[in-house]
């Protein structure tokens, strides 16, 4: 509702979403984005800065764009090797923070392959967007700390709201939707192109309310998701890696406090997975993610930029 009184509209619709609410058209080089990234992490710890300073210099990364090439943003593994990096990057805000997600996957990439056999080094969907969305955290706090600029300050901002609503509320939702449909799948029933747009409206009434005006297209929204028809039960995990890097984020200790991050030893899947904990035992912050521990309770794309997707027959983690 505050976006609706700022931009002055009669109705607010979800496409109003897309609609920046300050002039802000700085650019940034991607030396200077190279610059931030390398600073936010800090936190993280002297091992995980190594790391992304080494990611930052080695030339793992084809950052601009050229002619032919596929679009989006992706880290893909060789194994005994090194994640190499696809970029498109254009100097814009949301492309600083893009750098910082993939360099995510990239160190957690490493981690694993550093931790585990060939066998077991690959992690889980599960886990993956906790490394990529908690780098984008401490860069958004590294950011907000630096700028004078007030209008800087909204468009970071504004970047911070638009991954709650795009990659942890609509996640949640498409989640719903996806539940709902195969549950109807079970139950043997017919699944058509009408029936998939009533739960659509339903949900979009229960999610939205009377905040948002009803677009009947968007009920077909369901048909530009690709993870329905590829890989099924794929979006809910955006909305729960999202959840943990928030958590870990917001530690009691504060992000000063982070720790360096286990994720490579930690895979779930691998020789190295945490010790079966009690019931009721709590995952340690420093030593498992939340999204990774068995028993750990988890309490915790931008609308310019769509969320991650694994590629599985490549194995990488990639924006497009
Ligand atoms: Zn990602």
């Amino acid at each position: 509702m505050l976006r609706k009184k700022i931009l002055n509209l009669p109705d607010y619709h979800l496409y109003d979403g897309s609609i920046p609410i300050v002039d802000f058209d700085k650019l940034y080089p991607y030396e200077e984005a190279k610059t931030y990234v390398a600073a936010c992490i800090k936190p993280l710890g002297k091992e995980y800065e190594t790391k992304m300073n080494t990611a930052l210099a080695e030339g793992w990364i084809d950052v601009y764009e050229t002619p032919g090439k596929r679009s989006g943003a992706y880290s893909s593994n060789v194994y005994g090797v090194h994640p190499y990096m696809l970029m498109n990057y254009n100097e814009t805000l949301d492309q600083v923070f893009t750098l910082a997600h993939e360099l995510g996957h990239t160190i957690h990439t490493i981690l694993a392959s550093e931790n585990q056999p060939f066998a077991t080094h690959d992690y889980t969907i599960f886990v993956a967007e906790v490394a990529s969305t908690l780098n984008e955290r401490l860069l958004l706090d590294y950011m907000l700390s630096k700028t004078k600029d007030p209008k800087e300050r909204i468009a970071l901002l504004q970047q911070a709201i638009s991954n709650i609503t795009g990659t942890f509320y609509f996640q949640t939702m498409l989640a719903d939707f996806e539940w709902q449909v195969h549950q109807l799948v079970e139950q043997g029933q017919p699944i058509t192109s009408d029936k998939l747009k009533e739960i659509t409206a339903q949900l979009d009434s229960t999610y939205y309310g009377d905040a948002v005006a009803v677009d009947e297209l968007y009920h077909y929204v369901w048909s530009r998701i690709p993870h329905f028809y590829r890989t099924p039960f794929y979006v809910y995990q955006y909305a729960t890696c999202f959840a943990s890097s928030a958590r870990r984020r917001s530690s009691r200790a504060g992000p000063r406090a982070l720790g360096p991050p286990a994720w490579g030893a930690c895979n779930p899947r691998g020789a190295k997975s945490p010790p079966p904990r009690a019931p009721g035992e709590s995952c340690p912050a420093t030593s498992c993610p939340p999204a990774a521990c068995p028993t750990g309770s988890l309490r915790s794309a931008p609308a310019s930029r769509s969320p991650c997707r694994a590629a599985a027959a490549t194995r990488s983690w990639a924006c497009t």
